[in-house]
């Protein structure tokens, strides 16, 4: 039974890929944890929900949960091992791999995290949200009238997060931030709606600058989206999406509502954490600045500040430290691929743009499955070497 004073070890702020992650992980460990979302689960979110291999492979690390788990719970929507990429005026590559791609529903996926993280015996506050939190007294006040405390608490709230904004002001370059965030537009379509046939994800250069669009087939729908940066676009992304769809011939798709959220691409944090209050996830900008995948590094953070907490309490540290132990592994496993990550986009948005985007295509060719291998983790972008 929880009161409304009452001490964890752990409070999570977030119950996405993230916070639930966190939650399995260090109640697994013994450790009692507190969940506190804004949102009722099962709830929708806004994403392409395409999911790489590393994403798989931390799946089964972490959760035990197979590809056949997935496809038990219903959660895998769709799979294509077939993919093709576009400049804007035509086809500049398109290739099979072994491996495929695969998209999931992020309301089902969600939920599955969620109650993993409670069977691991999380409690849950949700449809309540974090307000603010007090560092000197390690408390978290909600919406809706908690003030509880912890020796560590997580920040997995999100791309707006709270947590983030308790921050001392000055920690990180906030000019950086708001510079890398990205515009993010969606429209789901129902299948039958469609003028023609989608059966494997394109990636769309050249209709926005630092930034693509993409259509991924599910099981009964297509979902289109775009995502760029604003100061690199002389108008409003969600202006080019339309036109994008027009272009596309999917503008008759119906009525269907476009939706529009932000998207970290390139606003990595280097120094997420402050003494024992900690960010994971899109709350400090993990997600990789190419192609923009989230969930992967949301999940990743996500084991590395467990790992921080759990190697921390097996050595009989203050909770002070956290700080020092969650971010050398985010240094080590994180950002030196997001640097290289981030140079590849550069490059792309700088010199392939010319000839629209022909170069890239000559590129992704002559690298073959190597490109692909990168995109799944199983090569690092770091001059495409096998990890
Ligand atoms: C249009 C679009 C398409 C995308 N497509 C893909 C894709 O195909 N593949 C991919 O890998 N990534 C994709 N992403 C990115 C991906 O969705 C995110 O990186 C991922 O959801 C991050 O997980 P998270 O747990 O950090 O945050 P979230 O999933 O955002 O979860 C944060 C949670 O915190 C809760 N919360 C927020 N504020 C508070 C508060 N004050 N108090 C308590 N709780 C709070 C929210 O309710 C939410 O449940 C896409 C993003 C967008 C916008």
């Amino acid at each position: 039974m929880l009161h409304t004073s009452t001490h964890f070890d752990i409070i999570i702020a977030g119950a996405g890929p993230a916070g639930s992650t966190a939650a399995f992980l260090l109640g697994k460990a013994g450790l009692n944890v507190l969940i506190i979302d804004k949102n009722k689960f099962p709830r929708k979110k806004l994403c392409g929900g395409l999911i790489t291999d590393r994403t798989v492979k931390l799946l089964e690390r972490v959760f035990g949960a197979t590809v056949d788990t997935l496809n038990q719970h219903g959660i895998i929507e769709y799979e294509s091992d077939h993919y093709e990429v576009y400049g804007k005026k035509r086809l500049i590559t398109e290739r099979s791999f072994e491996i495929p791609f695969r998209f999931i529903d992020r309301e089902k996926y969600d939920n599955f995290l969620l109650q993993k993280a409670l069977q691991a015996g999380a409690s849950l506050i949700e449809g309540d949200g974090v307000k603010s939190i007090d560092i000197s007294k390690s408390s978290v006040h909600t919406r809706g009238g908690w003030d509880v405390t912890a020796d560590v608490i997580i920040g997995a709230d999100g791309i707006n997060s709270r947590v983030r904004r308790s921050f001392p002001v000055d920690l990180f370059g906030r000019e950086d931030w708001t510079e890398n965030v990205a515009s993010a537009h969606e429209v789901i379509m129902s299948r039958d709606r469609l003028n023609r046939q989608i059966d494997h994800p394109a990636l769309y250069f050249g209709h926005v600058n630092h930034g693509y669009a993409w259509i991924f087939p599910n099981r009964d729908t297509v979902t289109a989206g775009i995502c760029g940066l604003k100061q690199h676009t002389g108008k409003s992304v969600l202006s080019i999406f339309r036109e994008f769809l027009n272009g596309m011939d999917l503008s008759n798709a119906g009525d269907e509502r476009i939706n529009s959220y932000v998207l970290p691409y390139g606003c990595y944090l280097p120094n997420p954490a402050f003494r024992n209050l900690v960010i994971v996830g899109d709350a400090a900008g993990f997600a990789d600045p190419l192609i923009g995948e989230g969930i992967y590094y949301a999940q990743r953070s996500a084991e590395l500040a467990a790992q921080a907490v759990l190697t921390l309490r097996e050595e009989n540290k203050k909770f002070d430290e956290t700080e020092h132990y969650y971010v050398p592994l985010i240094k080590q496993y994180l950002l030196t691929e997001f640097e290289y990550a981030g140079k590849i986009r550069k490059a792309i948005f700088r010199y392939f743009s010319a000839f629209d985007f022909f170069i890239l295509g000559e590129l992704m060719n002559f690298y073959g499955n190597k490109t692909i291998e990168a995109i799944h983790g199983i090569r690092s972008y770091k001059w495409m070497k096998k990890k």
